[in-house]
């Protein structure tokens, strides 16, 4: 609803607020900061604004992912002094364990023409993304997304000195060849490359500072945040924004009590992906002063973590980028069950309803240098059992515990898919890329589904501003990357949650320090 609904219907802003504040929502409206039921207490606190600032910063970031990063980067190019708060001891959030995948059309290199793997366009992207995510997603942002997903590449290799791998690879969902590696497969290649630009252009970051209350005076729609409350050891300090404040602090994966509020199946048994820090407080903080959110109960599951801790270990990316060149999935009997090249929480879900576990991935030594993959990658995997080596289909077989001639029929009738370029089985859109296995040794990698993204989180606009509950901007609050929802929709396809991150990163670090003091 709008402000003007409200109005409309004799509902002042005022009104509504104090309703919400009966049901613990927000409180307090005047003199003091806004405030409501303290996290984990059922007792409304009353917190008031500082009386003086411990910090005074222009902009003031929250994470130290690609998002914060990004948004720095930018805020401080643009001549606002910048400081980025990260409540770990280390910086990089998900960003320095991901995977290294960002999805672009195309980029300054030209990947895609070079290689000759067909068309792809900002069109082409929009599309997968939407359907990708049932059509839930906001329209206007996956436009951008898509739109300036080259150029954030790009800048990223021209300012900070990353480096991609000469492979592009087809992932679950995409239709095109858009999913680009950084050099080492790791998102620390796209962090560093970021934590370089910022550093340059003189933004700051300080670990160990744990944000744990935003400042906002009250909700009027012309009243702007202030700055946070910040906990470093034991000693509580508070920090002004004279310009803007940028959450980029991240998805809530990590965050049992939160997710299981969200989407109560997924219980604490479930693996998790994310680093220890992946947890909603910020969220929780924004909806305080106001903020909306949404799709908060689309919760992504990575369909190939590794079965026993659902770490996402270079392994686990086989699995994400082998089916465009003829990876399958099988189940401990030995059958495929599901089209490789779904989505992921098709994939996921497909698994799931096997009854067993694990599930495994197959592939033999042609196929993991199409996507990147390395004998030595692969020998480091075999001494941590992650990959199982047999010499014939009979030998991998009895290793996983498979019937030997249903795991044969398994893979011969997938060569047969792959020469005839249709799939009987699964309907999977069969590739010219797709390599089938005729020769051994053949490998089988376990997998097994784990909690990994938040797709829902903060109502953001075009602009990266935080939105509040009537549909108006909060005043200098801005918001990029996961702790953002409604880019993905239902379901992000693979690789987009990168290119996300630095693009709405980029747009809220200049936009925040366009702000006048
Ligand atoms: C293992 C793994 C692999 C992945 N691989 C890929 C991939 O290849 N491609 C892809 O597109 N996506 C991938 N993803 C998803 C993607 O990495 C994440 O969506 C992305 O990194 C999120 O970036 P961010 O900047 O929004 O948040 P993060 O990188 O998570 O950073 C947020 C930071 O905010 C900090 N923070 C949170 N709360 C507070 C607070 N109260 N005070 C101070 N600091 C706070 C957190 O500690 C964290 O450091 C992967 C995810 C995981 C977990």
């Amino acid at each position: 609803m709008k402000d003007g609904d409200a109005q409309q219907k004799g509902v002042s802003r005022r009104s509504l607020l104090k309703s919400a504040a009966a049901v613990g929502a927000v409180a307090g409206l005047s003199g003091m900061a806004l405030n409501l039921a303290a996290p984990g207490s059922a007792e409304a606190v009353t917190k008031k604004l500082p009386q003086k600032w411990d910090e005074t910063w222009d902009v003031v970031v929250i994470g130290s992912g690609f998002a914060g990063l990004a948004a720095a980067a930018e805020a401080a190019g643009s001549g606002a002094k910048t400081v980025i708060l990260e409540k770990m001891p280390i910086y990089g959030g998900n960003s320095i364990i991901n995977g290294g995948g960002y999805a672009a059309w195309d980029e300054e290199l030209h990947l895609r023409k070079k290689k000759n793997l067909g068309e792809d366009s900002v069109k082409q992207h929009i599309q997968d993304t939407l359907k990708g995510g049932d059509f839930y997603n906001m329209p206007e942002l996956v436009e951008i997304m898509a739109k300036e997903a080259p150029d954030a590449l790009n800048w990223m290799i021209n300012q900070g000195g990353a480096e991609l791998s000469d492979v592009l690879v087809i992932g679950g969902g995409h239709t095109a060849y858009r999913a680009h590696f950084s050099k080492h497969n790791s998102g620390k290649d796209y962090t560093e490359a970021l934590k370089k630009i910022a550093e340059k252009n003189g933004a700051k970051m300080v670990l160990n500072s744990q944000v744990t209350w935003i400042w906002r005076k009250d909700a009027d729609p012309k009243s702007p945040v202030l700055g946070v409350e910040v906990k470093r050891g034991n000693k509580i300090v508070n920090i002004k924004a004279k310009k803007a404040l940028i959450l980029a602090s991240g998805g809530f994966s990590n965050d049992v009590e939160m997710r299981l509020s969200e989407w109560p199946k997924l219980v604490k048994e479930f693996n998790c992906t994310n680093q220890k820090g992946a947890t909603g407080e910020m969220i929780r903080y924004a909806k305080a002063v106001g903020s909306d959110a949404l799709h908060m109960n689309f919760i992504q599951l990575f369909p190939f973590a590794e079965p026993e801790a659902g770490i996402l270990d270079r392994p686990a990316v086989y699995a994400f980028s082998g089916p465009g060149v003829g990876i399958i999935y099988v189940s401990k009997a030995g059958k495929r069950f599901v089209n490789e090249l779904d989505r992921r929480d098709v994939c996921a879900f497909a698994q799931i309803a096997l009854g067993t576990k694990p599930a495994y991935a197959i592939f033999t030594d042609a196929i993991p240098p199409k996507f990147g993959g390395k004998p030595a990658e692969i020998e480091a995997g075999m001494k941590k059992g992650r990959f199982i080596k047999g010499d014939t289909i009979a030998d991998l077989a009895k290793k996983i515990g498979a019937p030997a001639d249903v795991l044969e029929k398994t893979i011969n009738d997938h060569n047969k898919y792959i020469a005839e370029g249709k799939d009987a089985e699964f309907n999977k859109p069969m590739k010219k890329t797709m390599v089938p296995m005729d020769k051994g040794p053949y490998y089988a990698l376990p997998m097994w589904p784990a909690v990994h993204h938040t797709m829902g989180g903060l109502r953001i606009n075009t602009n990266s501003q935080v939105i509040d509950v009537f549909g108006a901007v909060i005043p200098r609050l801005y918001a990029a990357g996961e702790v953002v929802g409604g880019v993905h929709g239902s379901n992000r396809l693979g690789c987009n949650a990168t290119t996300e991150c630095v693009v709405f990163g980029r747009i809220a670090g200049k936009n925040g320090a366009k702000e006048k003091a």
